[in-house]
């Protein structure tokens, strides 16, 4: 049987649309998801923040009952042969985003793509409505209880997303070249140092 406050909050996730949001960077929604990245995303962190990329990077097969989310995240062909998901690391104080620490995102600029639409769902361009609203965010964001309007940028997020949507076919691309050479044996005992070492060649030859 539902609790009182989770049929609230199950009314209230029926009833809201678009609800009023201002962003108050309390960083809560960044222990909430792992964090999955591209080749660009992980060039952009490293140049910025002069880190190697192998001190914040990991990768993630996701558990039994979320690998919805992360429907159509390419995988590649990782240790043990399995199929993995290229992520942030976890903070070891928070549990959460390896560039959170109970506040503010420390890399916020060039901080990935996938965080730029919450607390909205992206849809598409030609999609109607373009964004939806997250209301899995009721549980946990700040900015929308108690906002007093809706302060989220969605046109300058749309152009984010249309960006972010060329590069995850760049990226699709580059982890189903990886693939394909680990399955023809041109690249020996896959693993996640050896496929950060590959990305992050393919992200500096793009630029270049
Ligand atoms: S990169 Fe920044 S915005 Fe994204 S989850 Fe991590 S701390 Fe939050
Ligand atoms: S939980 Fe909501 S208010 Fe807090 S940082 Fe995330 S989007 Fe902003």
């Amino acid at each position: 049987m539902l609790s009182k406050l989770s049929l609230a909050l199950k009314k209230a996730k029926a009833r809201i649309k678009t609800p009023k949001f201002e962003c108050k960077q309390c960083g809560v929604c960044c222990v909430k998801y792992v964090i999955c990245v591209t080749h660009k995303d992980a060039f952009r962190v490293a140049k910025q923040t002069g880190l190697d990329p192998h001190e914040f990077l990991n990768c993630t097969i996701p558990e039994k009952g979320v690998e919805e989310s992360f429907k159509g995240v390419p995988r590649f062909t990782g240790q043990d042969g399995k199929q993995w998901i290229l992520c942030f690391k976890e903070n070891e104080k928070t549990n959460g985003c390896y560039f959170n620490n109970s506040g503010p995102c420390s890399i916020y600029p060039v901080r990935p793509y996938v965080c730029h639409a919450f607390p909205f769902l992206w849809h598409g361009e030609n999609s109607n409505p373009r964004f939806t609203f997250n209301t899995d965010s009721l549980e946990f964001c700040k900015g929308v209880v108690g906002a007093k309007e809706n302060k989220f940028p969605f046109d300058a997020v749309a152009e984010d997303m249309k960006i972010s949507e060329k590069e995850d076919k760049e990226y699709a691309k580059i982890v189903k070249e990886w693939n394909d050479r680990v399955e023809k044996k041109e690249i020996e005992s896959p693993s996640l140092q050896k496929f950060i070492d590959f990305i992050m060649k393919k992200a500096s030859d793009e630029r270049n």
